[in-house]
C-alpha cells in the first residue's frame, strides 16, 4: 500500500490559501497521493510549527506571508534562487537536514511564458521591493532580461535589495528608482506592491509606456490592471504565477512536474 505524502502551507492569516487544491489537483493528475493542509502558526511560532511538522513526519511545507524570511534563515542548505531571494517557500528535509527554495520567480517566469505574450521581455520595470520582488529578480535576469528597473516607495529598500542581488545577477543591468520617477518604454511592468491588497493605486503617468501588465496579486481588484487596460495593454494577474510556483514546489518534492498546459482551478 503507498503511504499519502503529507504536506501544507503555513502562513498567518492561511485561510485564503489556494496551494490546497491547486496540490490536489496536480495529486489528481499525476497519481501521487497525499495530502495537503493549511496550517496558521503564531507570529512568535514559526519555527517550532515548523519542527513538529517534519517530527510527525511531515513531507513537504510552503510558506507564505509573512514567514519566508524566518524560513529563510532556519535552513541548513538554501538553493541559489533562495540565496538570492534570501526568502523561501518550499521546505524540505533531508538526512537530517532542512533544505530551502524559492519557487515564486521560476511560477512567474512559466506563467509569463504561458500567455504567450509575443516579444522578448528584454527590459522591464518592477513596482514594489518586497520579499514578492527579491524572488523573482533572479529568475527573470536568468530567462533573459537585459535590465531590470525596480521602482519603490521606499528607494532605500530596492538599493539594499539591488545590493544583495547584484552578487547573483552577472549580466543583467539593475537599476532603481522611486516611484515619482516612473517614465520611459518597457516590455513588461509587473506590479509587485500590495498596493492593490490595501485598495491603495499607483498612479502611471503618461510618459511610462509599456507593452504588457502583470499584476502579482490576485482575486482582487487591482488599479494598476485598470490603467493597464485604459491603454489597450494585455494583462493578467497572480494566478498564473501561484499556480506555477505551487507546480515548480511540486517538482522539487516529487520529481515529477505538473502539467500546466491544460491546467485550470
Ligand atoms: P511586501 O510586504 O514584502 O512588500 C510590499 C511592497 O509593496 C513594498 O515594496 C511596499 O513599498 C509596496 N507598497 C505597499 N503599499 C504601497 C502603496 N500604497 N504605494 C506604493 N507602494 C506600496 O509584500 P510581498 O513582496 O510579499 O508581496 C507583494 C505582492 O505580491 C502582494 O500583492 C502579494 O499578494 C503578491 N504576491 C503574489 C504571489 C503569487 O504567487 N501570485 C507570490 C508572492 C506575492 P515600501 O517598501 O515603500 O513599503
Amino acid at each position: 500500500m503507498t503511504v499519502a505524502k503529507k504536506f501544507a502551507v503555513i502562513g498567518n492569516p492561511i485561510a485564503h490559501s489556494r496551494s490546497p487544491e491547486i496540490h490536489q489537483a496536480f495529486s489528481k493528475q499525476t497519481g501521487i497521493e497525499l495530502s495537503y493542509e493549511r496550517i496558521l502558526a503564531p507570529l512568535d511560532g514559526f519555527a517550532q510549527v515548523v519542527q513538529d511538522f517534519f517530527a510527525q513526519g511531515g513531507n513537504g511545507l510552503n510558506i507564505t506571508v509573512p514567514f519566508k524570511e524566518e524560513a529563510f534563515a532556519l535552513c541548513d542548505v538554501l538553493t541559489e534562487r533562495a540565496k538570492a531571494a534570501r526568502a523561501v517557500n518550499t521546505l524540505w528535509m533531508k538526512n537530517g537536514q532542512l533544505h530551502g527554495d524559492n519557487t515564486d520567480g521560476a511560477g512567474l517566469v512559466n506563467a509569463i511564458t504561458t500567455l504567450n505574450w509575443s516579444r522578448n521581455h528584454s527590459h522591464i520595470l518592477i513596482l514594489g521591493a518586497g520579499g514578492a520582488t527579491r524572488g523573482v529578480i533572479l529568475p527573470l535576469a536568468n530567462a533573459g532580461a537585459a535590465e531590470i528597473v525596480i521602482a519603490n516607495r521606499t528607494l532605500t529598500r530596492a538599493e539594499s535589495l539591488v545590493e544583495d542581488l547584484s552578487a547573483f545577477v552577472k549580466t543583467t543591468k539593475l537599476q532603481v528608482i522611486s516611484l515619482d520617477q516612473l517614465e520611459g518604454h518597457f516590455d513588461l511592468i509587473i506590479n509587485a506592491t500590495s498596493a492593490s491588497l490595501a485598495g491603495e493605486g499607483i498612479q502611471l503617468p503618461n510618459t511610462l509606456t509599456f507593452n504588457y501588465a502583470y499584476e502579482m496579486a490576485y482575486g482582487k481588484p487591482s488599479s494598476f490592471i485598470d490603467q493597464a487596460k485604459q491603454r489597450g495593454v494585455p494583462t493578467a494577474d497572480g494566478l498564473g504565477m501561484l499556480i506555477g510556483q505551487a507546480a515548480e514546489a511540486f517538482y522539487v518534492w516529487n520529481g515529477v512536474r505538473p502539467d500546466l498546459s491544460h491546467f485550470s482551478l
